[in-house]
């Protein structure tokens, strides 16, 4: 895989994706601020939502097996899995078991975690996906961009010429055509499925249910039409009753799309019953671990109270110029920057935390209010504590402490520092700096130091005033 930089640079150099990445989150910024300034008392509820997430996270293990009790009462079939690969492999099994040949998705980001698509191919399976973005994503071979919107990153005219190369339909950049398309294709498909699998937003722990949010109705034909059906879902995703879960749905699809509420709302209790008209024969639910109870025994245990909205990505300025797949990994912005490494061990992903300019929109806007700069600093000081840090940094670190820390020194290296940058500036402006400065520079100048600094000025004015003209401290 390429580094995080060398694409980075490569996202930033690319003007239509920048033209699609902040026309999208602009959008969806402002219709979640109109969306929550509606909704009554929005603070308590975000309140209440986080009391109630992170509340279940103290025993998640009793919490757990009480989901797996309900969900047994009510006939589903529970499989635990340590990692990606093994949910997979319970997926294929059971598809086995079944007679299974051909499977149909809805949206699941979890899926996407484990890469489950790839070892169903591998394993003989068909499978589709049936949320119109995933569509795409499977036709273009990519992957997501965005949690919620997963080609946020693509145009109209991108779809119309993917969806002409791979299906081999007449070219067309009208929306309605395009979904149309789809439609019919995705339509067969369900029609012919064995197997549905979703993920699933929320775990109810008392119903014993399992919750799915979506917009385009397909997470319901999934769960209703194949006559097997396998939901995957994190361990984290649990709500204690159908009273946390209204919070959680109150503040979703307002944070995610800016919308009241998402056009369908399942909640999924088991197979077929007698006497029922729909629903699949057999339906088990997959509880995957994955490396979330080793983030739940350190200091970011907090980030697996996260609802999956995606307003974090909307809202981080590092997002909305890289886009998500330069985070290189399933969840991109700021929540991936925190569960990436989480997940997947900081080695690989070291530079994630540092992705973060470390604003705070996140954390304004996050519906359950996580602390995800407080998380990126944690990251980025397990970092340094471990040498990870490259030498250059570590060697610039330890002497601008020593300078700092040195009044008269700092006093001689501002002034002659100073008169440097002045000597190589041009009209007031540096073009150009050397070695690590050099990332600065490189896609804007920097303004040249003033002559006198805030210390010659002060002294210079001595008690007739403050510096910049103010009234002083009494003023
Ligand atoms: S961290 Fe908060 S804002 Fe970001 S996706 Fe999760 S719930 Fe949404």
């Amino acid at each position: 895989m390429s580094h995080f930089l060398d694409r980075v640079e490569t996202a930033l150099r690319d003007d239509h994706l920048q033209g699609a990445l902040h026309s999208a989150t602009e959008r969806l910024w402002s219709r979640r601020s109109a969306a929550l300034d509606g909704l009554e008392n929005s603070d308590t509820i975000r309140d209440m939502a986080r009391r109630s997430k992170l509340g279940l996270l103290r025993d998640l293990a009793g919490n757990l097996e009480t989901f797996e009790k309900n969900l047994i009462r009510n006939g589903i079939k529970v499989h635990w899995a340590q990692n990606g690969k093994e949910a997979n492999r319970i997926v294929v099994e059971i598809a086995r078991k079944s007679g299974c040949k051909r499977a149909v998705k809805s949206k699941s980001m979890v899926t996407e975690e484990t890469h489950l698509n790839h070892d169903l191919l591998e394993a003989g399976l068909d499978v589709l996906e049936t949320d119109l973005g995933e569509y795409i994503v499977q036709l273009a071979e990519t992957t997501p961009s965005h949690i919620i919107l997963p080609i946020i990153h693509m145009t109209r005219q991108d779809i119309g010429k993917i969806m002409h190369n791979r299906i081999s339909v007449p070219y067309t950049d009208s929306p309605e055509e395009l979904a149309k398309i789809a439609r019919v294709k995705l339509r067969e498909a369900f029609l012919s499925a064995d197997l549905g699998i979703t993920g699933a937003n929320f775990g109810v722990i008392d119903s014993g249910a399992i919750c799915l949010v979506s917009n385009e109705g397909n997470a319901r034909l999934v769960t209703t039409l194949p006559r097997v059906h396998v939901a995957i879902m994190g361990i984290e995703k649990l709500v204690p009753s159908l009273a946390d879960l209204d919070l959680m749905i109150k503040i979703l699809a307002r944070s995610a799309t800016g919308q009241k509420i998402t056009t369908y709302t399942s909640l999924v209790s088991g197979p077929r019953r007698p006497g029922e008209l729909d629903g699949p024969e057999e339906m088990h639910v997959v509880l995957l671990d994955n490396g979330r109870t080793n983030i739940l025994g350190g200091d970011l245990a907090e980030i697996l109270g996260c609802i999956r909205c995606g307003a974090c990505l909307n809202a981080c300025p590092v997002y909305k110029n890289i886009g998500g797949h330069a985070y290189g990994d399933t969840y991109p912005g700021p929540i991936g920057a925190i569960v990436t490494p989480g997940l997947r061990g900081l080695e690989n992903w070291k530079e994630l935390p540092d992705a973060s300019s470390l604003c705070g929109a996140c954390r304004e806007v996050c519906p359950v209010r996580l602390d995800i700069p407080r998380m990126l600093l944690k990251l980025r000081q397990t970092g340094v504590e471990e040498g990870r840090s490259p030498f250059t940094l570590k060697f610039i670190m330890k002497g601008f402490g020593m300078v700092v820390s040195r009044p008269w020194l700092y006093r001689l290296s501002a002034r002659w520092g100073g008169r440097l940058a002045r000597v190589v500036a041009k009209a007031g402006w540096i073009h150009k700096l050397p070695g690590l400065g050099g990332g600065w520079t490189r896609s804007r100048e920097m303004r040249a130091p003033v002559a006198k600094s805030f210390q010659d000025l002060w002294k210079e004015r001595g008690s007739t005033g403050s510096p910049t003209g103010g009234r002083g401290k009494n003023g």
